[in-house]
């Protein structure tokens, strides 16, 4: 299907399919009914965007939040596709001009809030106007079970029934009763040929890190990633607000949000993060699924989420364009002996209780992984055969030694006391310490008095940290603080089963501060010059930044500095339409920056070396993807060419000494011919 590869190109503007969505886009154009499981990011809208523009009439989109549907329709009017939505925020103008294009019967796509479903006149509009597929995306707000239900979804399934006309459902929350109630409530249980695409976020760099000094790590961390869009997950309320004030403090723009405030100020939010580049949301887990803005570049959470699920789903809402994006947790014993709690005191019955520590168990398994966070992660959702080295413990491996005998010292501490106090007076024990409290008790006179003197105390709470992490010891809710083992610790105390802990992680956390670069040095300048240009229209036309290009189509340009009109086609993300509107705006934009030497460059200038220089320059830009053009973009930074051009190599070993290995195989030789003529 050729035409599709064409629509894909010229109104959308990206080059080929990701993963999976070339199949779901045949389905769903061919009619199928289609249920299809993709994760966030993954490219769902796509999915049913391009076959409503393909097919003939109208296609109805159902989607649960009216702030997505408005983006959504503004990103397809930017590119040229006529859409519209009815849903309760419209003004009235608005709606006159989706109804005169509904009579002129010119629109491809008509975006609906559910709560329209239930007026009865809904029906025989659809009717009249032709709809001929039917969209249903976050198609899990059918499921009554989970919390995103809304119960206008449950129409659906009837008002498919009533058009006759096929469906295709979407969404990211894949587990198998949900699957089964989403054929059950909108297909009415007949299967609809689906498709289930894997659930790795490959550009998401994932890391997690033990709570030291908290905030300052967390203000680290936002102080390297300064200017990015990014989220900031909190336990509390309460929270929320100090730490956004914190960060306004050191002069991020920052607010907080949370579902105790007001629903106007909660929509103001939600508004200027969608709209302002660089905004800093501190907030608990309210702020969710309303959030669909593709260019958060990083999502920190500032206490341990509640389970694998929410971490996943959490971190999932980072780097949908895309472009590398991070995912930084922070966690303590003190967070996991909360999250035990909550759930230990929480209304669900046993059975509830049991699976919820099983969840938070798996999440924990990941924070006190001992290799690769998205094999371990990917792992939970049955997915094998991941790459990544796009993690912390991919970027350094933890230290890992036999901790089976530090484990049964801490343990048999704990059975001595009757499991009746809490880490603090254990390590106590455990390292000899004559405390008031050791003296109280006589615990001086156990034989496990002063065992332990050979780790530190922060050694020790790192292994009891590991210890409830690995589930060996919880918190007993009858009693304060008091650690008790648990049925998993006993091969261990028997010493029948051996297990390995990693060696004290917090020097780890200050090289979590770093911040990965989306672009090398060379490109930076110019990329911030596309970006400010991006705010500029942006807020001219009112629509958030990424409406106009995403970062990701930023940064192509930033590497690949399209010189032409039909070099920046070429760009992923530019499309026809995007092509007319701002094509020549961004390419000055570039042209701009290109003749401003650089730096490095002006040093040359007048001299021989400053030609030597340009050719260098001229011909790297040649092959800054490869000899066919096909390759990864690679480019020398300036100083790097600069470099170059004062040593002069003569041959290929002197050149990789300069330049390593993977530049050397893409511009070596032909940096030796430039060399080489001008001798
Ligand atoms: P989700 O699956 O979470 O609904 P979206 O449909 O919002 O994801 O798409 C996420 C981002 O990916 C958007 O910015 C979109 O423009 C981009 N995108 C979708 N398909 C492609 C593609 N084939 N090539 C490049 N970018 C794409
Ligand atoms: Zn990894």
């Amino acid at each position: 299907m050729a035409h599709q590869e064409t629509l894909l190109r010229d109104v959308f503007g990206f080059s080929k399919f990701r993963p999976g969505q070339k199949e779901i886009v045949e389905a769903v154009t061919c009619g199928d009914n289609v249920l299809a499981i993709m994760p966030t990011g993954g490219g769902k809208s796509l999915c049913f965007q391009l076959p409503a523009v393909l097919r003939d009439g109208l296609t109805v989109v159902i989607s649960p939040l009216i702030a997505l549907m408005r983006d959504q329709v503004r990103g397809l009017q930017a590119s040229g596709v006529a859409a519209g939505a009815l849903t309760s925020a419209n003004t009235q103008q608005e709606t006159d001009a989706v109804y005169e294009a509904l009579n002129a019967g010119n629109l491809k796509l008509l975006y609906l809030a559910p709560e329209r479903l239930a007026a009865d006149s809904m029906q025989s509009v659809l009717r009249r106007y032709h709809v001929n597929m039917l969209a249903v995306d976050e198609a899990h707000c059918v499921s009554q079970w989970g919390h995103d239900f809304r119960p206008d979804y449950l129409r659906i399934g009837a008002l498919r029934r009533a058009l006759g006309v096929p469906l295709a459902a979407f969404t990211a929350t894949a587990d198998a009763e949900t699957r089964q109630e989403i054929i059950e409530r909108l297909f009415d249980g007949a299967a609809p040929t689906t498709f289930l695409r894997g659930f790795d976020r490959p550009n998401i760099h994932l890391s997690f890190a033990t709570k030291n000094v908290p905030r300052q790590q967390l203000l680290a961390f936002a102080a390297a990633r300064k200017g990015q869009s990014g989220i900031v997950y909190c336990g509390t309320r309460a929270k929320t607000e100090t730490l956004a004030a914190a960060l306004r403090e050191e002069g991020h723009s920052a607010c907080h949000y949370h579902g105790g405030m007001e629903a106007d100020m909660r929509r103001e939010v939600e508004a200027r993060f969608a709209t302002e580049d660089g905004l800093v949301v501190v907030a608990t887990v309210a702020f969710g699924m309303g959030v669909d803005k593709p260019d958060i570049r990083w999502v920190a959470h500032a206490d341990l989420p509640k389970s694998i699920e929410s971490y996943y789903q959490e971190i999932g809402r980072a780097g949908r364009d895309g472009a590398p994006a991070e995912a930084m947790t922070l966690y303590g014993a003190e967070d996991i002996r909360l999250r035990r709690t909550q759930i230990d005191e929480g209304l669900a019955d046993a059975d509830r209780r049991l699976a919820d520590h099983g969840r938070l168990n798996a999440l924990l398994g990941l924070a006190e992984a001992l290799e690769c966070r998205r094999k371990t992660l990917l792992s939970y959702f049955d997915e094998r055969d991941i790459t990544c080295k796009n993690c912390d413990l991919c970027d350094q491996p933890p230290e890992i030694f036999d901790g089976t005998d530090v484990v049964r010292k801490a343990l048999s501490a704990a059975l001595r006391t009757k499991e009746t106090f809490g880490a603090g007076h254990l390590i106590d024990i455990l390292l000899g310490q004559e405390t008031e409290k050791v003296l109280q008790r006589g615990h001086q006179d156990l034989p496990t008095f002063g065992v332990g003197k050979d780790l530190s105390r922060v050694q020790w709470q790192a292994v009891f940290r590991q210890m409830m992490g690995h589930d060996l010891i919880r918190p007993d809710k009858e009693r304060m603080g008091a650690l008790r083992m648990t049925d998993a610790a006993l091969p261990v105390l028997r010493a029948e089963q051996s297990i390995l802990l990693r060696k004290d992680t917090l020097k780890q956390t200050q090289k979590g501060a770093e911040a990965k670069a989306l672009v090398n040095e060379e490109d930076a300048p110019l990329l911030a010059a596309l970006k400010a240009q991006r705010r500029r229209l942006a807020e001219a036309a009112h629509v958030p930044a990424y409406i106009i290009f995403n970062d990701r189509t930023l940064i192509e340009m930033a590497q690949n500095r399209p010189k032409t009109i039909d070099d920046m086609a070429r760009i992923n993300g530019v499309g026809a339409k995007k092509l007319e509107n701002y094509g020549l705006t961004f390419l000055n934009v570039i042209n701009e920056s290109v003749t401003q030497p650089h730096p490095q460059r002006r040093k040359l200038a007048g001299r021989k070396d400053g030609e030597l220089y340009d050719q260098l320059l001229e011909v790297q830009a040649e092959l800054s993807r490869g000899a066919q053009g096909i390759d990864k973009p690679l480019s020398c930074s300036a100083a790097l060419l600069a470099k170059i051009v004062k040593l002069k190599p003569r041959d290929l070993d002197s050149m990789e000494k300069v330049l390593g290995d993977q530049k050397t195989l893409r511009f070596g030789q032909a940096f030796l011919d430039v060399l080489e003529k001008a001798l």
